[in-house]
């Protein structure tokens, strides 16, 4: 079988992160209604993933996986395809618990659908706090990081930080933090360099994850007037020719050479092993200048729908949907695995 060898970085708690994830979003479909057919594809492809050499695994609250991610890890362990130590198991608290003591009850519902008994690292998922019933809870996300903090000491997880945090928030936290979160986890692929984001985050010794690293290049994610580069983009194809790989691989390359954790999602089993081949080849200077100047500031995931709650990270439009009701409440309408 095929074996990736995927290198770590070091977080400023001083343990080692997989520079590259595995994504366990199967995301919502053109009714905005969670796509669950995905769920054995996704328990398939993961198995491989951790088979061939993925150690980092994404999965959030949300994502309602948990109990197929949890099943997959712990049939690994069993088999001694890999021990729990040397796994990353990261996921997100949702908008509902932002109350402190609410962090250490999501952070228990997790563990539980996951079937550990430690989390590697815990996400406040987004900075605004939102009931089920759409309310704004207005709770500082600085209160939300004490109950990070009460979580990190209680030993139910060994890593702490943040997602979709911009460049105040992620300063403002940052300034008043007993603990400093060790990611920000945001959105950035070619047509989203967040530079300024990245330089601050790195400056801190904060390591910046990349969700959404392909945005709108890969044909599923294509969306109407959406920039370029796509996958048959004249400069991507040909960098791809000059280092013999793939338009998608160079993407995820870039990143890596930014010192940037990519978190592609797949569940087609050649793309797993594409998408972690990307550790034996160097983009030289000038190509990486090529590439960072695809930049424009383009988001492919914009929850207009939440731009009018506090602390929302993104900048606004004139016009805006409903949440769609996937995105707050579930099973059964009571997010009912939480106690
Ligand atoms: P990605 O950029 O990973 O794109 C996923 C799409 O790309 C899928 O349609 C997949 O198709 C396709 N794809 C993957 N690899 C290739 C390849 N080599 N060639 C061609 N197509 C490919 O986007 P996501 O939005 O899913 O983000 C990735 C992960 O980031 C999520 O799964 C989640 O873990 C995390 N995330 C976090 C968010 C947050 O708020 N913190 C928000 C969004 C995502 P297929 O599966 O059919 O192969």
């Amino acid at each position: 079988m095929a074996k990736v060898n995927i290198p770590t970085f070091k977080m400023n708690n001083g343990l080692e992160i997989p520079a590259l994830g595995y994504g366990t979003w199967l995301g919502l479909d053109d009714n905005l209604k969670f796509i669950t057919s995905g769920f054995p594809q996704l328990v398939e492809a993961l198995s491989y993933a951790i088979d061939i050499g993925y150690r980092h695994i994404d999965t959030a609250h949300l994502y309602r996986v948990e109990p197929e991610v949890g099943d997959v890890i712990n049939k690994k362990i069993q088999d001694g395809v890999v021990k729990r130590e040397e796994l990353f198991v990261t996921t997100k608290v949702w908008h509902h618990y932002h109350r402190a003591a609410d962090v250490e009850v999501s952070v228990r519902a997790s563990l539980r659908r996951l079937g550990l008994d430690y989390i590697d690292l815990a996400l406040m998922h987004w900075p605004m706090s939102i009931s089920q019933d759409g309310v704004d809870e207005k709770i500082d996300y600085l209160e939300t990081w004490r109950g990070f903090e009460s979580v990190l000491h209680k030993g139910l997880v060994k890593a702490i930080g943040v997602s979709n945090f911009n460049l105040d928030q992620m300063k403002r936290l940052i300034a008043n933090c007993e603990v400093k979160p060790v990611v920000n986890q945001v959105e950035i692929n070619l047509n989203l360099g967040q530079s300024a984001l990245v330089d601050y985050c790195q400056s801190q010794g904060v390591i910046t994850v990349a969700y959404s690293p392909f945005g709108t290049m890969v044909p599923s994610r294509a969306a109407p007037h959406s920039p370029e580069p796509k996958m048959d983009n004249p400069v991507m194809v040909a960098l791809a020719k000059k280092y013999g790989k793939t338009v998608t691989q160079i993407t995820l390359r870039y990143l890596y050479q930014r010192n940037i954790i990519a978190l592609p999602k797949t569940v087609t089993k050649s793309r797993v092993l594409e998408n972690a081949s990307i550790f034996d080849f160097t983009i030289d200077k000038s190509d990486m200048a090529t590439l960072a100047a695809f930049d424009n500031d383009y988001r492919t995931v914009r929850p207009t729908f939440w731009q009018d709650y506090e602390n929302y990270p993104f900048d606004k439009v004139a016009s805006k949907m409903d949440i769609p009701i996937d995105l707050k409440i579930w099973k059964n309408g009571a997010n009912a695995d939480i106690e």
